[in-house]
């Protein structure tokens, strides 16, 4: 998620609260890992990966670092320190063409697939 006010991602969120967010585990130690994913916000999935902690139940994933209402106006409030899947994640036609995922995040949270027109400001 992007920190430019323009962007469509600061208006949604939906991916942060629909997937969860696993990265192998030194994403979250700062001594092999520079701007480490904060190891109090994850919690061990397997011997070798962690995830995003969640703010609500594990049907509802929404990541305990999420801040803001989604669909509306939201924020990461890790964003320096956020985990490579997070950076990864492409909105869709951010680079001009579409995305499933983000595309299903949305409609997850009653949102329509974002469009190329979203894009033009
Ligand atoms: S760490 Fe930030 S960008 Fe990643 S899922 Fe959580 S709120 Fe979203
Ligand atoms: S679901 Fe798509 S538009 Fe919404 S925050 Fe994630 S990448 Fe951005």
């Amino acid at each position: 998620m992007p920190d430019k006010i323009s962007h469509p991602c600061v208006r949604c969120g939906a991916c942060c609260a629909t997937f969860r967010v696993s990265f192998y585990w030194s994403e979250s130690d700062p001594t092999l890992t520079p701007n480490a994913v904060p190891i109090e916000l994850t919690e061990k999935l397997t011997a070798h990966r962690a995830h995003m902690k969640h703010a609500d139940s594990i049907d509802k994933p929404r990541c305990v670092a999420l801040k803001g209402e989604i669909g509306t106006s939201v924020g990461c409030s890790i964003y320096e320190n956020r985990s490579t899947p997070c950076r990864d994640f492409e909105a869709s036609y951010e680079s001009g063409v579409p995305h499933l995922r983000c595309d299903k995040a949305r409609a997850n949270h009653g949102l329509a697939p974002l469009t190329p027109n979203d894009w033009q400001n």
